[in-house]
């Protein structure tokens, strides 16, 4: 339940799950469980990002547990 440094991760806020199935941003201060961002991570699927209006911007979704849906 923290930011990362793993992976492509070096301790930025947000992470994007690039699988072709998801496309969704997390936010890691936000992080639930149910993100599974660690297997996110194994899977190689991860993608920094330090803003969420750039990682919208690049066509991901937001994970429901830890964004919601159209509050941000
Ligand atoms: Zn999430």
């Amino acid at each position: 339940m923290a930011r990362r440094y793993a992976g492509k991760m070096n301790g930025e806020r947000y992470l994007a799950n690039t699988s072709w199935s998801k496309r969704e941003v997390h936010d890691l201060d936000s992080e639930t469980t149910n993100c599974q961002i660690d297997e996110i991570i194994r899977a190689g699927n991860e993608k920094p990002y330090t803003s969420h209006a750039t990682a919208k911007a690049d066509g991901f979704d937001n994970c429901a547990y830890c964004i919601g849906g159209s509050t941000r």
